[in-house]
């Protein structure tokens, strides 16, 4: 039979109720059996969910604590042995390794593929030992059959796994292999036992370009774990799969899953290849956006498909795991019925899979009322004024075609910013945002839910900015910033003012842990109606003789941490962006503001997956800043700020933005990001970060002295700048304060020695 299923659901709840339940476990006010309790609630009621809509198979497995891919290292009992914890795990290891200890830093974060998912990264060596922990799973795989679900388990197959696992770097990771397979090996067969429908091996490293020796092992993998295990589904997402085609279909699986959204053109591919007895499942349902599902066009996919596959065997899901999407649509009261009307949430996705499986099989009428309504709807979205603008389009085309670029060239500019901002040799300065303190959030509350007037409002934050002067003055910083206190989030604050934005009140979606954001949504076409930041910064000048950076957010951090509409490209929804922003760069200018700092922290995670995509994305990319920031005079110096991840590898793109400073995260890395600028002959000014603000702990003299000698060894002091590593709203002004004094001095004591 023609089954319906997703790849997995949002783990959060409607409510963010296990964010609120860990984090009252974390602060000792909800016990253990508390959490787990709210823990089995949101199972119980999300796989209720999965089978009233109609779905064949309810996922399991899919379910975390904090991370799916750290629950398979607590279920194969791989707990890195620095942090002394027992051969089997239990709920406070597995949080100590999530978070940290006293004595222990956390396991990394790395995003999840190119979504903007972080997972927490497996540490393995050559004494890496796997044991089977069942507790991780079998609770959950027993409660489901229980409650009468037809159970498909989920899990990280062993490939992806080992793949993104940290080693020593002359380990092979696949010599660990056949002992990692053990215990998937026992797991497989008592799930096998217990009656479960389907497992479900998610292998998204398929999609990236993988080693030969990689691609090789999936032979022996499935072969060893086919014959034990229930039904494998392989499910590949985020990309094609095409290439390897014939080496899928030469794999003992059940099943194969591809990513219709991503990679629709991988169809015909495998449809050549793949046998026909087998199951190929269809990732039509797009999982990564919030957007409606076309639904004829998706029947049109399924049903060429069927011309060439038995029906029977194809199966019908979302492209990836619904994680990425918000809960549930029926909550957005407060959203314009008509963007409303073209949008499905996780709950509504199930809606429509459990739709095309009915329509697949019984036709067009038997799911007439769904498809006109998704006409309707999508016939709406396509003719809404509200999408297209005459006027953005055009100036889009008129500036797609030139390169943008400054008058001069670095030296040049460099020159002219020097007489007029006559800065002292290692300016000091800061990311942007200073500590959000409570009469800030409160402010900023209150005038949203309409409490306090706009008058109240701007006092608030005006006398956070004057208090932020005073601050950065008292402190002797060269460069100022006005603090950000206005600002809710880097990305929303902008998407709140440009038209072809929405917000939602309740499109949370998890990040990390118990960490959720809740990204804009571009739906229309990108315009500025009003100049955004030019009022608090040219109020945050008036207060100081001193250069103050004004602040803002680039296009590609704001196409990156935003839903974006799905009609157009994105590399035009960039250059509108870049439109917008350039246009506040100009007022901004134009209001006497010397310096503007335009942030760029996701540019290296919009990155394609595939190396043979990644030239172009960086191409439009590259244009799309070099827009927002060129049509300013030599004299104006530009900033840039990234932060989160490793740039080695694009050091051509991010010297082709060609900002006259730019701020990077170093000090977590003891400055190692700097060589690779300094071997790569990076030409403009760097302000390497000199400490981590993510932690609350203040550096020592000493770590700054030589952080900074270590900078200085590299980088000629001409173009060096002195800053921290990021912006500083999640401190409190004590510790922010400290640390800056130190940073400071340290930086004048240098300046004497030079
Ligand atoms: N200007 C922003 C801030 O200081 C930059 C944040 C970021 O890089 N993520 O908060
Ligand atoms: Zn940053």
């Amino acid at each position: 039979m023609t089954q319906a299923h997703i790849l997995g659901f949002p783990r959060i709840g409607a409510q963010r109720e296990l964010k609120t339940a860990l984090e009252a476990h974390w602060q000792g006010r909800l016990d253990e059996t508390g959490l787990r309790a709210v823990g089995a609630q949101l199972r119980r009621e999300h796989w209720q969910q999965q089978r009233d809509a109609g779905l064949d198979l309810v996922c399991v497995g899919d379910f975390a604590w904090y991370d799916h891919l750290h629950n398979a290292t607590a279920l194969f009992s791989a707990a890195p042995t620095r942090f002394g914890l027992p051969r089997s795990i239990d709920l406070a290891g597995y949080f100590a390794m999530a978070r940290g200890t006293e004595a222990q830093p956390a396991l990394a974060m790395k995003k999840w593929f190119d979504t903007n998912y972080h997972y927490l990264q497996p540490e393995v060596d050559e004494s890496t030992r796997f044991a089977l922990n069942r507790d991780w799973l079998l609770p959950e795989v027993r409660e489901a059959l229980s409650l009468g679900h037809a159970v498909k388990v989920v899990l990280p197959g062993p490939l992806t796994w080992l793949w993104l696992a940290s080693a020593p770097t002359a380990f092979d990771k696949l010599s660990l292999l056949s002992l990692l397979l053990n215990p998937y090996f026992v797991l497989l067969a008592e799930l096998n036992a217990l009656g479960v429908a389907s497992v479900q091996f998610d292998e998204p490293i398929l999609a990236l370009d993988l080693p030969d020796a990689w691609l090789d092992a999936y032979r022996s993998v499935y072969r060893e774990l086919a014959p034990v295990a229930p039904p494998i589904l392989l499910a590949t997402l985020f990309g094609s799969v095409a290439e390897h085609a014939a080496r899928l279909s030469e794999l003992p699986i059940a099943g194969l899953h591809l990513d219709l959204v991503r990679g629709p053109d991988q169809l015909d591919a495998l449809l050549d290849h793949w046998p026909a007895q087998r199951v190929l499942s269809l990732g039509v349902v797009d999982g990564r956006n919030l957007w409606r599902c076309d639904l004829r066009a998706a029947l049109a996919t399924l049903r060429r498909a069927a011309q060439r596959h038995p029906l029977d065997r194809l199966w019908i899901g979302s492209s990836c795991s619904l994680l990425h999407v918000p809960h549930d649509l029926r909550q957005e009261q407060e959203l314009a019925p008509e963007l409303r009307d073209w949008m499905a949430f996780a709950t509504q996705k199930l809606d429509e899979v459990a739709t095309l499986r009915r329509g697949l099989i019984h036709g067009d009428a038997a799911i007439a009322d769904a498809l006109n309504d998704t006409d309707r709807a999508l016939d709406q979205r396509r003719r809404a004024a509200t999408t297209h603008c005459a006027e953005v389009r055009e100036r889009c085309a008129r500036s797609g075609e030139r390169r943008a670029g400054r008058a001069s060239a670095f030296a040049q500019r460099a020159a002219k910013q020097r007489a007029a901002l006559n800065l002292p040799l290692l300016p000091t300065t800061t990311i942007g945002s200073f500590p959000q303190t409570a009469p800030i959030r409160a402010a900023r509350a209150a005038y949203r839910q309409q409490r306090i007037d706009r008058a109240a409002y701007e006092a608030t934050m005006q006398h956070a900015i004057r208090d932020a002067i005073e601050r950065q003055h008292a402190l002797g910083l060269d460069v100022l910033v006005h603090g950000e206190a206005e600002r809710n989030d880097m990305v929303e604050y902008f998407g709140e003012q440009l038209s072809g934005f929405a917000l939602t009140a309740h499109g949370w979606v998890q990040s990390y842990g118990s960490r959720c954001v809740k990204p804009p949504v571009i739906y229309g076409d990108v315009s500025r109606p009003a100049p955004m930041t030019l009022q608090w910064t040219r109020y945050a000048q008036s207060l100081t003789d001193k250069p103050l950076k004004g602040m803002l957010t680039g296009p590609i951090t704001m196409l990156c941490w935003s839903f974006v509409r799905d009609d157009v490209p994105r590399h035009e929804v960039a250059l509108q962006l870049a439109l917008a922003l350039r246009d506040e760069v100009q007022d901004l200018e134009q209001a006497g503001i010397g310096i503007i700092q335009i942030d760029e922290p996701a540019i290296r995670e919009g990155l394609p997956l595939k190396q043979a995509d990644r030239a172009a994305y960086l191409d439009w990319a590259v244009h799309a800043f070099r827009l927002t920031s060129c049509g300013v005079d030599d004299a104006t110096q530009i900033h840039t700020h990234m932060c989160y991840s490793e740039f080695r590898d694009i050091l051509p793109a991010i010297a082709a933005l060609d900002a006259d400073v730019i701020t990077i995260e170093t000090s977590r890395s003891r400055m190692a990001l700097l060589d690779a600028f300094a071997e790569f002959a990076y030409p403009n000014d760097i302000g390497p970060g000199l400490y981590d603000i993510h932690s609350p702990r203040l550096p020592s003299p000493d770590e700054l002295h030589a952080l900074l000698r270590r900078a200085l060894d590299v980088i000629p002091a001409e173009r060096l700048w002195v800053n921290p590593d990021c912006g500083l709203k999640t401190r409190a002004w004590p510790e922010t304060e400290a640390a800056l004094q130190r940073m400071v001095s340290i930086a004048a004591q240098w300046r004497r020695q030079l």
